[in-house]
């Protein structure tokens, strides 16, 4: 059989280098060989390990920030619940539970999965069929109504594209193919056209040589729920390893079995992502007419919805075995010299909602 890296090889080879994002897109969802089409990733036995993975306190908050924001929305019946990107389903899991202690909100609560991944969809339909949640490939695919959105760790998924700057100008970098075959990252024709897609801020301010990314799918989400929120109510949670000011510097990594690998080598087997640009996301839905909460820091945003009076009360009575791990699954999500500050929450919602729970505090993205 002709692996997926063959295959890609072959189209370079016949229509030229390929944008980031083609190669993204065809490394993590070919049909075939694509990394989500064929395997499990997420867990101690996969490639990396996520929030929801770590302890149930993060699904079982966000559950309670969604039951928040539908009485603040009126408590609408039904309510549409959409989780992009959920994995192994563990956060809806957690959400769910948190969610019952609001027994109207439970009973009026819609479960809808984003899901690309046949084998995440598979999984997911296992730990969650009780709930019976509608999948779907795409957000666009919701009927009109009041909508809630929560999303870990889906943006840094998104097909990226990387611009430099040359002495020339600006071009986009692109996956070819070097004299002895190998994939390499190739530049291609400086042009204005190229410029144009960098955040004006970036575009007089780069150093030469400096590349930025910018993720299209990722804003045209941002738009597409922006112009919803605008219209009618509706709230949408974020989180992810990012950046609260556009910046250059390229974020592209590639994981594989926890280690970090070359993001060219071995499409289909490895994680790819990219840190999120939060001002981007946040201007694009703020464009679109909705009201944006934060950037604020997983560690700010889980203390303000308060993770510690929540962790004591799971310890109440618990062994000192679940104890120490409850403790230590939070300790890690709010560690300050790592995914605390690293990770980062940001809300899109209706403008009457805002500032969403969590973020009342403000906050400068830090
Ligand atoms: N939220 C989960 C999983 C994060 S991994 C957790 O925190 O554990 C990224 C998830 O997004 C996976 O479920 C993956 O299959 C899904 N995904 C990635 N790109 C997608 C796309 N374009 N459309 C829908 N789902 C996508």
């Amino acid at each position: 059989m002709t692996s997926l890296g063959e295959r890609l090889d072959r189209r370079i080879r016949s229509e030229g280098p390929l944008s980031l994002s083609q190669f993204m897109a065809l490394a993590l969802h070919d049909p075939e060989a694509g990394y989500y089409a064929r395997r499990q990733p997420i867990g101690r036995e996969g490639d990396y390990v996520t929030a929801p993975e770590m302890s149930q306190v993060f699904g079982e908050l966000i559950g309670l920030w969604c039951a928040e924001l539908w009485t603040r929305m009126g408590r609408p019946d039904p309510v549409m619940l959409a989780e992009l990107g959920p994995g192994r389903g563990v956060m809806a899991e957690d959400l769910l539970r948190a969610a019952a202690a609001v027994p109207d909100f439970r009973r009026a609560l819609r479960l809808h999965l984003v899901e690309a991944s046949p084998v995440l969809r598979a999984e997911q339909e296992r730990r969650l069929g009780r709930a019976e949640p509608r999948c779907v490939a795409s957000l666009d695919e919701l009927p009109p109504g009041p909508l809630l959105v929560v999303a870990n760790e889906f943006l840094d998924a998104l097909p990226i594209r990387q611009l430099r700057r040359g002495r020339e100008g600006w071009s986009e970098r692109l996956v070819g193919l070097d004299a002895d075959g190998r994939r390499v990252f190739v530049g291609g024709p400086a042009s204005r056209a190229a410029g144009l897609l960098v955040p004006e801020r970036l575009r007089r301010t780069a150093e030469p040589g400096s590349v930025v990314e910018i993720c299209p799918a990722a804003l045209a989400l941002a738009a597409l729920l922006g112009e919803r929120f605008a219209r009618e109510p509706g709230a949408a949670l974020f989180i992810d390893y990012g950046y609260g000011e556009a910046r250059a510097g390229a974020t592209l990594r590639a994981f594989r079995r926890h280690r970090a690998v070359s993001a060219l080598d071995e499409p289909g087997e490895a994680d790819l992502s990219a840190a999120v640009d939060f001002a981007a996301f946040a201007e694009a839905a703020r464009a679109a007419g909705a009201a944006v909460s934060g950037p604020v820091t997983q560690r700010q945003f889980l203390l303000a919805l308060g993770v510690e009076m929540r962790l004591a009360a799971l310890a109440k009575g618990a062994s000192p075995e679940v104890r120490a791990r409850l403790e230590a699954g939070v300790a890690r999500l709010i560690d300050p010299g790592d995914m605390g500050v690293l990770f980062q929450a940001i809300a899109v919602s209706s403008p009457s909602l805002a500032p969403a729970a969590g973020f009342e505090g403000g906050g400068a993205g830090r």
